[in-house]
């Protein structure tokens, strides 16, 4: 929901407490930087971004496949195609992620996530924004997406 120009959206917001006095910068309301595109929501396959600057959290994959605690239906499984975690669509299509890096994560296969157990998955994924979503999850995940499959 947000864009930093010359970044785009892949980053991280974080928060630093702290008691030293910092140069605060002066700025004015930001103004809308999309003009008429809205590519993102066009390419939303759940119709999420409702409309302009409006996210049903509730129909977004991102939300549904990392917090949402239920488990997730073959019908969910079958639009979210072959990625059982996340999402970010909206973010590849925008074209002020143009310039962002790529990166392939090394991602296991959806087998071995299966055959997981708990130790295993906190010894390599237990630093990683996987670990947010936690094993039972992804394999949930997983499972919504091959009954999708198969529907
Ligand atoms: S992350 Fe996916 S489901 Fe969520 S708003 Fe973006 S495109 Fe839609
Ligand atoms: S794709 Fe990017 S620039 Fe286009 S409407 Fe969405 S957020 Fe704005």
């Amino acid at each position: 929901m947000l864009i930093i120009p010359g970044y785009g959206s892949y980053f991280f917001l974080v928060e630093i407490l702290t008691t030293a006095l910092l140069p605060f910068p002066e700025k004015g309301p930001i103004e809308n930087q999309c003009s008429s595109c809205k590519k993102c929501l066009d390419a939303c396959p759940t119709g999420a971004l409702e409309k302009g600057f409006s996210l049903n959290a509730s129909k977004c994959l991102s939300y549904l496949s990392i917090e949402y605690h239920g488990r997730l239906d073959s019908r969910t499984g079958r639009i979210m195609g072959n990625c059982f975690f996340g999402c970010d669509v909206c973010q590849e299509v925008c074209p002020y992620n143009e310039k962002a890096l790529s990166k392939e994560p090394l991602l296991p296969s959806t087998d071995e996530i299966l055959e997981m157990d708990e130790k295993g998955f906190k010894e390599e994924f237990g630093e990683t924004a996987f670990s947010h979503a936690g094993l039972e999850k992804l394999k949930g995940n997983i499972h919504a997406v091959r009954s999708g499959i198969a529907a």
